[in-house]
């Protein structure tokens, strides 16, 4: 980038203050669209930050552009306060990622930019009176030794033999060209592991670094543990970072700044980690690319596994995506050819997969929701001494509260959902809403009535835990949800204590099915399945046979015997017949054709423009409106305008919310009429009591 600042205009004449002047466009972190014009008297180069005044406000921004002239009056253009320079500029492939994102994801330049970076390098507090210290960067770097926190103890002992198919699938990989993404589909427990460690090892043989993502940090333990022992000897390791969002502001960013400055030559991290600059990055690898945990939910809502193909394609490096069940969109992308296909198709270490048996619940007579052959087979496993684990995706003790005489349910007072009721220490009981948080003290007569004989209805993962333990006693019971695992470190004592044999009976949310290598587990129970068998998103029974067969996945994965039970009030709806079968490659097929006859994704493309107001009707309005603009602007047939639809969960925390969607089968037109949409969508919500979002590529409809 030429730096083109006022210096040497100056046609012969008295040069005046202003013409020695720099104006630069500064990105901010705020949502307006656009760049920000201020002066500096120097140059400043692109991806330096500076530290500016908005309004009243101080503010850290990025340097994006060198402006020949100001693009706002002059008088109103303010000088910049401080050039950062703790950092060197940010790369210009780290830029070009951003500027991609901005650009695809339809939002500011300083929207993405600066939430990229570790957040003390983006608070102006970080900089500013006494205790600041020079800044962060500085503070950090004299932390003696505060590189590498070594985690326990690496499990260390010789690399397994590969067996033939992932030596033949590390093979293929090896010879990726550069810019390449390959899906790696191994069934679960077939060791992709091993096949990500081989191939990470050779790139850092090569002096390149390598990032491997993961959907989730409960995680990152196991993983960390092999990469540590799997690392080859030279690397040492401290050559290895971790990052995630439970991370603490500065060791986010030590690990930050390791990656960066090329100290590090393993980045394992979730979907923030992909934003990291890493100037010798060689290969990227996305573990449980299917995972909806790469979906950032809010402010830029970018999907990691997608940003990670771009930025591959980008460095010319190969990308890798693991799944036992990939998304349809990759799927989809394998089928055009566009990605190399690799499978795994046999299990590692056992014989076979799992058994999988539907237990129909129509007839059945359940105790607290479990049928007596799960109860049974809970019992039989214990007596062999292996463990079980219970799924059930609902944490807290029963999802309402409910009064038998007058019909009372327990309502979220801010929310169109119901609290649910959550056991606490010395039989407390209270209602929260999991939507907004709301939370109150659990009533001992119903509201309405004053009928003392309120009941909870149905079971969340505490109730299972309490009724296991009763009809249990001998069993030790650990359960693993969000409440559980709250406390820093706990998810990590938690699993400790499954993976070290010190647990029979593992009841747990989604939480714990996925990646986990249990080595004993010889029965997953799955309960209440069903509640997502209905729901009205298009990927509902996508998503539930990929939890389903990750779940599947975890048992058996050294021996024979193992089984699986769903039960089931519907067991010849397909995503179970798929499920008994273990066939991925039939669900997926059936999938994809329903798609393409609906015209859905991955055979379109979406967007979502959402609306939010006190009044629903505001928010209707705006986007009924909205609709009009868009029709105004688009070729007939070459993008679809659903109506406006207020949301399932319409209220939450005394907001309601509605939704339009926008759909094309070319990503082209869709982008198209975004352009040159949001700009009018800006103007129409001004002064309105709305607020409105445009979301690229949702995952929920
Ligand atoms: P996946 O991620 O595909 O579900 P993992 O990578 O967790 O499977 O591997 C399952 C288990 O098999 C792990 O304990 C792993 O150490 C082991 N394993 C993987 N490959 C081999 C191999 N070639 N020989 C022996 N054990 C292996
Ligand atoms: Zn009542
Ligand atoms: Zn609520």
């Amino acid at each position: 980038m030429v730096m083109a600042g006022a210096l040497g205009r100056d046609a012969g004449g008295v040069a005046t203050e202003s013409d020695r002047r720099c104006y630069l466009a500064v990105a901010l972190d705020v949502p307006l669209p656009g760049l920000f014009d201020y002066w500096h008297d120097q140059p400043v180069p692109r991806g330096v930050r500076v530290l500016v005044e908005f309004g009243r406000r101080k503010m850290i921004g990025m340097v994006c552009e060198a402006l020949d002239a100001p693009r706002v009056d002059v008088s109103r253009v303010r000088p910049i306060q401080d050039v950062l320079d703790d950092l060197p500029p940010m790369p210009p492939d780290w830029l070009r990622l951003a500027e991609f994102a901005a650009r695809y994801y339809h939002r500011p330049m300083g929207e993405v930019l600066m939430p990229a970076l570790p957040s003390s390098l983006r608070k102006p507090a970080a900089y500013l009176g006494s205790r600041a210290a020079g800044g962060p960067v500085r503070r950090a770097d004299r932390r003696p030794g505060g590189a590498s926190r070594t985690q326990g103890q690496a499990e260390s002992g010789p690399a397994p033999e590969l067996n033939e198919e992932q030596s033949a699938a590390l093979q293929v990989l090896r010879a990726l060209d550069g810019g390449q993404t390959a899906l790696l589909h191994g069934i679960t427990g077939s060791g992709k592991t091993e096949v990500y460690l081989r191939l990470a090892r050779d790139v850092l043989a090569q002096g390149r670094q390598v990032l491997l993502l993961v959907p989730e940090i409960n995680l990152t333990p196991q993983l960390e543990q092999s990469v540590r022992a799997r690392l080859p000897a030279q690397a040492g390791p401290g050559s290895l970072a971790v990052m995630h969002s439970k991370l603490a502001d500065g060791e986010r960013l030590r690990a930050w700044l390791r990656v960066a400055r090329g100290e590090a030559d393993i980045l394992l991290g979730t979907r923030l980690a992909l934003f990291a600059p890493m100037p010798r990055l060689g290969l990227i690898i996305v573990d449980e690319e299917h995972d909806t945990s790469y979906k950032q939910q809010d402010g830029l809502r970018y999907s990691a596994r997608d940003l990670a193909v771009w930025r591959g394609h980008d460095l010319g490096i190969p990308v890798v995506l693991g799944s036992a069940t990939p998304s349809l969109e990759t799927w989809h992308r394998v089928g055009q050819e566009a990605y190399r296909y690799l499978a795994l198709n046999r299990r590692a270490l056992a014989q076979a997969q799992p058994e999988v048996r539907l237990i129909d619940t129509r007839r059945a007579q359940l105790e607290q929701g479990f049928t007596p052959q799960l109860l049974q087979a809970l019992e039989h496993s214990l007596e062999g001494g292996r463990q079980s684990l219970v799924f059930i995706n609902r944490r807290g003790y029963s999802p309402v509260l409910h009064c038998g005489s007058c019909g009372w349910l327990s309502q979220c007072p801010r929310c169109t959902a119901y609290s649910v009721l959550h056991r606490h220490a010395r039989g407390r009981h209270t209602l929260q809403c999991h939507h907004c948080g709301h939370w109150s003290a659990a009533p001992r007569a119903c509201p309405d009535c004053g009928d003392q004989d309120l009941k909870p209805m149905g079971q969340g993962t505490q109730r299972v835990e309490a009724f296991l333990a009763e009809r249990f006693p001998q069993a030790r019971i650990v359960r693993i949800d969000a409440d559980s695992t709250r406390r820093k470190g706990s998810a990590e004592a938690l699993f400790a204590q499954v993976h070290g044999g010190q647990a029979d009976i593992l009841v747990g949310t989604q939480m714990i099915s996925k990646g986990h290598d249990y080595a004993r587990l010889g029965l997953v129970g799955v309960l209440n399945s069903d509640a997502m068998l209905f729901a009205q998103d298009f990927r509902a029974p996508e998503r539930l046979f990929a939890q389903l067969m990750q779940v599947a996945g975890r048992a058996g994965r050294r021996d024979a015997g193992a089984q699986v039970m769903v039960q089931t009030d519907y067991p010849d709806q397909a995503v179970y017949q798929a499920l008994l079968s273990h066939d991925y490659t039939a669900f997926a097929q059936a999938a994809l054709l329903e798609r393409e006859e609906l015209g859905l994704p991955p055979y379109s493309h979406q967007a979502l423009l959402s609306a939010q107001a006190r009044h629903l009707h505001d928010a209707q309005a705006f986007l009924v409106e909205a609709r009009a603009q868009a029709l105004d602007l688009i070729a007939p047939g070459a993008v679809h305008i659903y109506d406006p639809v207020p949301l399932r969960v319409v209220r939450v925390a005394n907001i309601e919310r509605a939704q339009l969607l926008v759909e094309s089968p070319g990503r082209g037109a869709l982008h198209r009429l975004l352009d040159a949409w949001l700009p009018q969508l800006h103007e129409l919500a001004r002064g309105r009591p709305v607020r409105y979002g445009i979301e690229i590529d949702p995952q929920e409809i």
